[in-house]
C-alpha cells in the first residue's frame, strides 16, 4: 500500500473509501452514510454473516493448512481449491503497517467525523494480513508490531466492519475481553 500520506490516492485508502463521492451524488441514502460499505459476494458471504454476530472469520486451505485473507475459490498459498474452509480467529493480531490519512473529507464528507485516521495491515494470529482501521486510540500513537485486537463497527444492514484496536488495559473496551 502506498506509505505516502500526502499524496492521498483514493484507491490506496480503499479499507475505507472507494470513489465514495461520487456515489453519494446519485443516492442520497449513500450520502447520508459516513462510511463506504463493502459488498457482499458468493466468496464472502459467510465472512460478512459471521460479522452480524461479532465472529471475524478466516477461510483456510485444508490441503496445505493454511489461512487465507480475502475469502476466494482457490488457494494462494498451494493454488488447491481446496476444500476450504471457515475457521474463527482470536480477533488479536499486531500491527505490519500503519499510515494516518490526514484528509478524511476524501473518504466521504463525514468519515471520521473529519477527524485523520489510521488505515493500517494486520498480522492475524492465524497468518493472515487484513487491512483496516485502527482506532480507540490517537491514528499518530499505531507503531508498527503494536498488539491489537478486533472491534466491530455496525453497518447499516446489520454486518459489521472488522475494526482493531489497542490491545490490553487502553484498548477498546469489550464485553468478552479475556480478563487474564
Ligand atoms: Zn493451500
Amino acid at each position: 500500500m502506498s506509505a505516502d500520506p500526502v499524496r492521498n490516492d483514493p484507491v490506496s485508502t480503499n479499507a475505507t473509501s472507494t470513489n465514495a463521492a461520487s456515489a453519494d451524488a446519485a443516492d442520497p441514502e449513500a450520502a447520508a452514510r459516513t462510511r463506504f460499505e463493502p459488498p457482499m459476494g458468493a466468496e464472502s458471504g459467510p465472512f460478512w454473516e459471521a460479522t452480524r454476530e461479532g465472529r471475524l472469520l478466516v477461510q483456510w486451505c485444508t490441503a496445505c493448512d493454511r489461512g487465507l485473507f480475502y475469502p476466494r475459490t482457490l488457494c494462494p498459498h498451494c493454488g488447491a481449491p481446496g476444500p476450504l474452509e471457515w475457521r474463527e480467529a482470536s480477533g488479536r493480531a499486531i500491527v505490519h503497517a500503519a499510515v494516518v490519512e490526514h484528509r478524511p473529507e476524501l473518504a466521504g464528507a463525514a468519515f471520521a467525523q473529519g477527524k485523520p485516521f489510521c488505515i493500517a495491515l494486520v498480522d492475524l494470529e492465524e497468518g493472515v494480513r487484513m487491512m483496516t482501521n485502527v482506532v480507540g486510540c490517537p491514528p499518530g500513537d499505531v507503531t508498527i508490531g503494536m498488539a491489537v485486537t478486533v472491534t466491530w463497527e455496525p453497518l447499516s444492514d446489520g454486518r459489521q466492519l472488522a475494526l482493531f484496536g489497542p490491545a490490553g488495559p487502553a484498548g477498546p473496551a469489550r464485553e468478552d475481553a479475556d480478563p487474564s
